[in-house]
């Protein structure tokens, strides 16, 4: 907020130069606790070119113009088709940012990650487009390939990023932004909990630690998938407390400044759910995250990546993590077009 003057509404849908995509409604949830303003609230301005189906949030995000779009389902091929409807009606936009939550790497870049923690894209590959070989699987670099062809925009937005300087104010704002939505959620009663988990609900286990019945299941002593114990959380099958892995994390509840990890994230349509799955894959590819909708979107739009860590991409997933990831993640994603320099010819307000 603090504008002097109250910003007015852009003409028509080409003022709108950056987009937010989310995946899933608590996603968009915690990135509408961050607009500034909203265009819509009284009626829809801006429609959408023929055959969008799409359904579109419209409003300001400190000096830009964003149009928010929720995508009907997970995965990368509706995401692709999601965000050609986008950039059909929405036919000048510069930067499109990918926001909700992600599974993470443990650790990253030598530096332990926890959950809450938010992962930027530097690149993004699609780990499972290509070909499985017995106990080989070749990926098919398309994806990264057509980095090349990103915005120089992007290119430097995410190169001034991996600066010490740059990341520390990234944080700061971020922390600042979180801590507004999470205010912001209480004044309008909103259903989701957006305060820090605590780092008692941080539980990270060996690799090849499974998630399983520890005690009278057949399956689980076949084997180590079963259902059953997919759908119940750690302490009801039984997975020990003890043999979690103790890690050195200090945090400062009150003020939550999530780390900001820059990298490879790894986009799919198979959502991985196992540790050594997981450390197969990310080493491979040098992949700091999965999640499931960047490449398609990438397909059709450039974009970044901004997801916050709710899981450790293994088999010990519960959801206590998601709404407090997803709004670490819109906090980052505020701070990040905090810093996008919008151009005098793509100002978003409306001149005559
Ligand atoms: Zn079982
Ligand atoms: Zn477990």
């Amino acid at each position: 907020m603090g504008d002097q003057i109250s910003p007015q509404p852009p003409a028509n849908r080409t003022h709108f130069h950056i987009a937010i995509i989310c995946a899933l409604p608590r996603e968009a949830d915690a990135v509408t606790l961050l607009f500034d303003h909203f265009w819509d609230d009284e009626r829809d301005l801006y429609g959408r070119a023929d055959g969008d189906m799409n359904t579109y949030i419209t409003g300001r995000i400190g000096d830009h113009n964003v149009v928010l779009a929720i995508l009907p389902s997970m995965g990368t091929n509706d995401a692709a088709a999601a965000t050609a409807s986008l950039r059909s009606s929405y036919n000048n936009l510069k930067l499109a940012v990918l926001v909700g939550i992600c599974g993470g790497l443990p650790r990253i870049a030598n530096l332990d990650a926890f959950l809450g923690d938010v992962v930027v894209s530097k690149a993004i590959i699609q780990y499972d487009y290509g070909r499985q070989y017995p106990g080989h699987f070749a990926v098919r670099n398309r994806v990264e390939d057509s980095l090349g062809r990103a915005s120089k925009d992007i290119r430097s937005l995410l190169a001034v990023f991996q600066t010490e300087v740059m990341r520390t104010r990234l944080r700061r704002d971020a922390s600042k932004h979180l801590k507004h939505l999470q205010e912001k959620a209480k004044i309008e009663r909103r259903r989701a909990d957006y305060r820090y988990p605590g780092t008692a609900q941080d539980t990270l286990y060996p690799p090849a630690y499974a998630h399983k019945h520890r005690t009278s299941c057949d399956w689980c002593t076949a084997s180590d998938f079963c259902d059953l114990a997919s759908k119940m959380s750690c302490a009801d099958v039984g997975c020990g407390l003890a043999d979690r892995l103790i890690r050195e994390h200090s945090v400062e509840e009150a003020n939550f400044s999530p780390e900001i990890f820059i990298g490879r994230v790894g986009s799919g349509n198979t959502i991985i759910k196992s540790g050594q799955d997981r450390d197969r894959i990310a080493n491979a590819h040098n992949i700091i995250a999965f999640e499931t909708e960047g490449a398609g979107a990438w397909d059709e739009v450039p974009c970044i990546v901004v997801k916050g860590i709710c899981d450790y991409a293994d088999n010990h997933k519960n959801e206590v993590w998601e709404d407090f990831a997803a709004a670490t993640a819109a906090a980052v994603m505020k701070a990040i077009l905090g810093r996008y320099i919008v151009h005098d010819r793509d100002s978003g307000f409306s001149q005559n």
